[in-house]
């Protein structure tokens, strides 16, 4: 029986791992479908403090893992398929085999959220981006008009991001308000280069027959009117959305699948703790991610103590 295994191996998973490892708890550390984590998909990392010239959010990630696995813990390439957690020891459903666990620390962190329409799945990395610091540079879209979608802070940063290369910024919101903090709103309104498209949604990104973003169809929500707006890119910015679907019914969670902690890093369950995004829709940054993976190692450890004193 493992004493601990982390699902997730983001900022949140390996820094648990780290901190497991040097505990001596030979952690079995699980990476999911994205091994490293959000952060991989990001380029420079400019916020992570000790890297005054930047890092790359991939080598990162390298960096974090083999720092946690030089004292010990296992990373695997596996997802959790189920979880069992009525009963001791828990047990994980993992690549359709059964592993049981003393304790589990969930840092599965978040995803994506989706405008759900098919040409967006269909043009995913042909001109449609989730991440404007990942992708914004290409050399597709430099100096064309691009769309970002999304009224929150995120799509504001995305927006303003995104004038270094376009040749104009098309922010189209659902409403007539911005959802984002007051500064990033007015910051975002007041720059030449980006155009609010307001009370709009797209309803299709064009052209999947060309296989390349060449515009968007956009409906006004209030008059139903259709548009056709030309651009090269669309940067889809509307929220997140936590990997906590397997956990549904077994740990409390919010109305939008955030996992509750209890006190500190412990869940509803007994022996076993959450950290990083899959908890947190407010700072869901790299090193709050990485604080909360070493709150839930310390918790998780002490809980092993307590068990077996
Ligand atoms: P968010 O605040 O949840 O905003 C999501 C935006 O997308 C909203 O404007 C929402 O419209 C829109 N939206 C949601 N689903 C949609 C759909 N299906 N179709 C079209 N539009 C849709 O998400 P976020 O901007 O990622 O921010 C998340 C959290 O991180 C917030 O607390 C934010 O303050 C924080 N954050 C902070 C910073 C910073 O301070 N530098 C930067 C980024 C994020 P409605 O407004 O109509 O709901």
């Amino acid at each position: 029986m493992e004493k601990v295994v982390i699902i997730g191996t983001g900022c949140a998973g390996l820094t648990a791992a780290l901190y497991t490892a040097r505990a001596n708890l030979s952690p079995l550390v699980l990476t999911g479908l994205q091994p490293g984590g959000l952060l991989t998909t990001t380029s420079i990392v400019e916020n992570y403090p000790g890297f005054p010239e930047g890092v790359d959010g991939y080598e990162l990630m390298v960096r974090m893992q083999k720092q946690a696995e030089k004292f010990g813990a296992r990373v695997k390439f596996a997802t959790v398929e189920g979880v069992d957690f009525s009963q001791k020891p828990l047990a994980l459903t993992v690549d359709g085999e059964r592993v049981e666990a003393e304790t589990v620390i969930i840092a599965s962190g978040a995803g994506h959220r989706r405008l759900g329409i098919e040409s967006e799945a269909k043009l995913e990395k042909k001109g449609v981006t989730f991440c404007a610091t990942c992708d914004g540079a290409l050399p597709m879209f430099r100096q064309n008009p691009l769309v970002v979608v999304g009224g929150g802070d995120t799509a504001c940063e995305e927006a303003t991001y995104l004038t270094r290369f376009a040749s104009v910024v098309y922010l189209v919101h659902r409403r007539d308000t911005l959802r984002a903090s007051k500064i990033m709103a007015e910051r975002t309104l007041s720059n030449p280069k980006i155009k609010p498209i307001w009370d709009s949604i797209v309803t299709e990104v064009l052209e999947v027959k060309e296989d390349k973003v060449t515009a968007v169809r956009l409906q006004n929500v209030k008059t139903k009117a259709e548009t056709v707006l030309d651009c090269a890119g669309v940067f889809v910015a509307i929220g997140h959305v936590p990997n906590t679907q397997i956990f549904k019914g077994v740990i409390d969670m919010d109305e939008n699948g955030y996992i509750l902690p209890k006190r500190g890093t412990e869940t509803n369950v007994p022996g076993v703790f959450v950290a990083g995004d899959c908890a947190d829709h407010i700072y869901r940054q790299a090193i709050t991610a990485a604080g909360q993976g070493c709150a839930a190692a310390i918790d998780a450890e002490r809980f092993l103590s307590a068990k077996n004193q």
